[in-house]
């Protein structure tokens, strides 16, 4: 990407395009280089482990393949890595990899276009023209029927209670294009008094607009005058929803960068979708930044302004345009935000539907941020009412958190005040403070515990001289299991030198742990000793080093005489 400089100084006079698109293709190839080095570590590593396996020196087809598909490996810089070792890859069984999955993909394309039914859209287009779109103005409209398309082809009447696809001169209903989603509504024949349903409306090669129709009374005919009128709180919603990726846009670019495009939106009633080109996840600051400016800009209430013009005029008017996309000669130009100096805070090519004013959107909060895919994040966002209940979901599932984290805290202070221990006057009143109090008490708990019942084999004397071996046996009902081993380490410490076995009871279950200092693991072995003591309580196998083993059993009852078969097994 160093290069790109040089690039644009030799090229940037014949194609002004490189210029413009500076900062994003540098980052692209920023990004690009930064993969493909992680691809080679990567695919090195595999190749390694794989060329370890490899018999007849010569690498497998299909492991080659694997490691192209799937890795992004190229096969001819599997050949050079693996020369130097002597092994050659079987190029042939790669090439039938790769020619099947070429054909999975060509079923799955075949599957998809139905290449008749383009056939009957082209008809329609050649025969009527475009159809006129009124719904920048309007939500309700008349309209004359000049073609119905039912399982593909062309028919005179769509019957009722059937669906097809209804084509009118006009129609207020804004077909699905652009990331934005089509109108639903409901429609009325004239002069029959019937009524139907518009469950979906497309953009057809890109200039029809197809109404989905569910009819319902009767038969829709060539010919006929419809009633046509659009679901208003479905559009406003999606009006919204659409008009704020305007703001949203800017506001990105002007929190992350330059180099954010946009790659690709969806907007319908309930969210608004935005995958920009961006390479790192954005911080909760940068989220808060662009928030507090859109929703600064929805604050101010300006009228949003769209005006049709050349595109060579849009270009100079500063309009943001989709990079690589191809638009026609004259353009939808939609200026968005308050005024600054010379220009809006938002000018954009844009052909979908938008507020009149900017607070009609009501409220802007994005509710996740994620991956898509390398160097490409997804941004999900809600507007208008739908702000205000996810606010206060939020606010109830913290409540129920918070009220979680709480209990855990008042059992474990009144754990550690049952130990002795001292708990600090002042109750966190923040969840995460709570939580680190928590895990901090957890800690002392079982520090504490575990120091008391280390204390107590002195206190009792319990510790026996058996076949020339210091040895110490302890049951302790209620034991958390994973202390049975740091408490075995305290042990061995103090013994010095000797065997040590701890059994830890609870309901159902018991955990057995046995211990030998260094210098008696020549004579016995807490690996053989803990596995007696596993039988005993009714388990099986166990598992460890010579110095440290652990095992468990069903039946904590049999914990003493886990001890007693060990203690036995030692005195030989
Ligand atoms: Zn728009």
């Amino acid at each position: 990407y160093r290069l790109l400089p040089t690039l644009i100084g030799m090229m940037g006079a014949a194609y002004p395009e490189l210029k413009r698109a500076e900062a994003l293709i540098s980052e692209t190839l920023k990004l690009e280089e930064q993969r493909f080095k992680v691809t080679l570590e990567r695919g090195l590593k595999i190749l390694d482990e794989e060329s370890g396996r490899v018999k007849n020196k010569i690498l497998p087809g299909d492991v080659a393949f694997k490691l192209y598909d799937t890795f992004g490996f190229p096969l001819d810089l599997t050949q050079d890595a693996l020369k130097a070792q002597g092994i050659a890859v079987d190029t042939a069984g790669f090439d039938k990899c790769m020619e099947e999955q070429k054909k999975t993909a060509r079923a799955a394309w075949a599957g998809s276009g139905d290449t008749a039914t383009e056939k009957v859209w082209f008809e329609i287009l050649d025969e009527f023209g475009p159809t006129e779109f009124l719904g920048y103005k309007t939500e309700s409209a008349e309209a004359k029927v000049i073609a119905i398309v039912e399982d593909g082809k062309r028919v005179e009447k769509l019957s009722a209670m059937g669906t097809g696809t209804v084509i009118t001169n006009q129609t207020p209903f804004y077909g699905e294009s652009g990331g934005q989603v089509g109108d639903e509504g409901r429609g009325e024949i004239l002069g029959k008094g019937k009524y139907f349903t518009v469950i979906h409306t497309q953009k057809i090669l890109g200039k029809l607009i197809g109404h989905h129709i569910l009819n319902e009374e009767a038969a829709i005919e060539v010919g006929d005058t419809l009633s046509m009128n659009v679901d208003h709180k479905m559009r406003s919603a999606i009006r919204a929803n659409h008009s704020v990726t305007h703001l949203m846009h800017e506001a990105l670019r002007r929190v992350l960068g330059a180099h954010v495009a946009q790659k690709g939106s969806l907007q319908d009633a309930d969210r608004t979708r935005f995958d920009i080109s961006h390479p790192k996840a954005m911080t909760p600051e940068e989220i808060q930044k662009v928030e507090a400016m859109v929703n600064q800009e929805i604050g101010a209430d300006t009228p949003v302004e769209t005006r049709l013009m050349g595109l060579e005029e849009a270009r100079e008017t500063g309009a943001m345009a989709l990079f690589g996309e191809k638009y026609d000669d004259e353009v939808r130009v939609v200026a968005m935000g308050r005024r600054e100096g010379n220009r809006v805070f938002s000018i954009e090519l844009c052909g979908g539907t938008h507020v009149k004013k900017t607070g009609e959107i009501g409220a802007f909060k994005i509710v996740s941020e994620s991956a898509l895919s390398s160097g490409v994040r997804r941004i999900e966002a809600l507007t208008g009412d739908r702000v205000a209940a996810f606010k206060e979901e939020k606010a109830q599932q913290q409540a129920v958190a918070h009220g979680r984290v709480k209990a855990e805290n008042d059992k474990l202070r009144a754990e550690m005040a049952s130990l002795g221990g001292a708990v600090s006057k002042e109750i966190p009143t923040d969840t995460a403070e709570m939580e680190k109090e928590n895990k901090k008490l957890q800690k002392e708990i079982s520090d504490l515990r575990r120091q008391k019942a280390t204390q107590s084999v002195d206190a009792s004397g319990d510790v026996k001289d058996i076949g020339g071996m210091k040895f110490t046996g302890k049951v302790l009902a209620g034991f958390p299991p994973k202390d049975l081993k740091p408490m075995a380490d305290d042990l061995k410490k103090k013994l010095g030198s000797g065997v040590i076995v701890l059994v830890a009871t609870d309901e159902g279950k018991a955990s057995i742990v046995v211990a030998v200092t260094d210098d008696l693991t020549g004579r016995v072995s807490a690996v053989d000793l803990v596995k007696i003591g596993a039988e005993a309580l009714g388990g099986k196998g166990g598992g460890g080093r010579p110095d440290m083993a652990q095992a468990g059993g069903p039946n904590p009852n049999a914990a003493n005489d886990a001890v007693g078969a060990i203690e036995k097994a030692l005195a030989g």
